[in-house]
């Protein structure tokens, strides 16, 4: 029997903290370890012979700063994570190791919206042929994570609004899912795991304050505070798009009016160039032609960016987050939209609050999401399944 604060329980929280911080950095040092669990070098050196020789972790010789170091990551072989994510118009599935390595990983287009039984059948196809391609057995699966294009209830699983994704009415995408593939489903928004994604892999990387900025067909920010997904009780943390810029602009589709969302989303910005530049612009092409120097596009990209660093910079007063990262084609534009939103920021923000801010483009494009739901999972797998494959009941311990 463990007992609170009995030495097998402390030793117990430290092997939990030393894998827990190995499982979201993918690789960390010996010196890294200590830094991040606030762990002793002695304790953290011993605990890492007992996780390899275990067989939980593999550590390899590196350096650090020019000095000779050794980098431990979880072993590749200890189990695989899935991520799958939905678009309005994508499907794309990764597979990974718990060592952070993509194995394999495709996308294809698909019509979401329209079925969702088209949607989790097609899902089911390409996760099973994907991890045939890795030869990994299929029951080293770990755990899937799952996003969806729209707001979702975490602790039901639930869809928050149907109108999103009217195809969709009335299904749990984690019941369907886990359903389908006998494995522990973990579902969240595109801008959160968008946010994860750029904080494990991409251009959030080594910062614990983050928001995601995705501008698509609506525009949601996905927040990291202290290294974690912050979703608030409702799961509806980050709607930065209804920040209200002007009580007398247009009506929103949320009923109020001159929200951030309608000077900035596609489908209220592009009518602005339809009748110079042709009905059948996509944000996508705008982002391209204001590359290639098209004033008129240049004019509506700079706009857009400085709509959002008016919202940023109300995020920036709230919540003083060191990093603030671009995603979707919009991130394209690079300082085309860049410039305008740090401009923004300067002027709105209280200077403290945006100090230590930089203002970034994802640095995984369309792969942010899906690379975010394989983060998913390694941030709520727990260590249970690892510990106990690694520590035979009764195993001597040692601090
Ligand atoms: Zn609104």
């Amino acid at each position: 029997m463990e007992t609170p604060g009995s030495q097998t329980s402390l030793h117990r929280a430290n092997l939990e903290r030393v894998v827990r911080a190995v499982r979201m950095a993918g690789s960390l040092t010996q010196a890294e370890i200590a830094r991040t669990t606030g762990l002793s070098a002695a304790t953290v050196s011993n605990i890492v012979r007992e996780l390899k020789d275990g067989g939980t972790v593999e550590v390899t010789p590196t350096s650090a700063g020019g000095r000779r170091a050794r980098s431990v990551s979880l072993s590749g072989s200890a189990g695989i994570v899935i991520g799958v994510d939905f678009g309005h118009t994508h499907l794309r599935v990764a597979v990974g190791n718990l060592a952070h390595q993509v194995l394999a990983e495709e996308a294809e287009p698909l019509d979401v919206d329209a079925s969702s039984a088209q949607g989790f059948g097609r899902a089911e196809e390409l996760v099973t042929r994907l991890i045939t391609a890795t030869g990994i057995a299929r029951d080293k699966v770990i755990g899937v994570g799952l996003g969806v294009p729209g707001p979702i209830d975490v602790e039901s699983g639930t869809l928050g609004s149907t109108a999103i994704l009217p195809g969709w009415t009335g299904i749990n995408p984690r019941e369907e899912l886990s359903g389908r593939l006998g494995v522990p489903v973990y579902v969240d928004n595109d801008a959160n795991l968008g946010a994860l994604g750029e904080l494990v892999w991409g251009s959030g990387r080594g910062v614990k304050d983050l928001a995601y900025i995705k501008v698509a067909s609506g525009v949601g920010a996905g927040l990291v505070i202290d290294g974690q997904i912050y979703r608030g009780p409702g799961g509806t943390a980050g709607e930065i798009g209804h920040i209200t810029l002007d009580e007398s602009g247009p009506v929103c589709r949320c009923g109020n009016r001159g929200c951030l969302e309608t000077f900035t989303a596609a489908r209220y910005v592009l009518p602005l160039l339809q009748s110079s530049h042709g009905a059948d612009l996509t944000m996508e092409r705008v982002v391209q032609l204001a590359r290639e120097g098209d004033p008129g596009c240049r004019r509506v990209v700079a706009d857009v960016g400085r709509h959002i660093g008016s919202g940023v910079a109300n995020l920036c007063n709230l919540l003083n987050p060191s990093r603030v990262v671009l995603g979707g084609d919009l991130a394209e534009a690079g300082e085309l939209v860049l410039g305008p939103i740090r401009d923004s920021v300067s002027r709105y923000a209280i200077p403290s609050a945006a100090r230590q801010l930089s203002v970034l483009p994802g640095a995984l494009g369309g792969r942010a999401e899906v690379l975010g739901a394989l983060a998913l999972v390694l941030s709520e797998m727990g260590d249970s399944t690892l510990l106990e494959s690694a520590l035979p009941a009764g195993a001597p311990a040692f601090t």
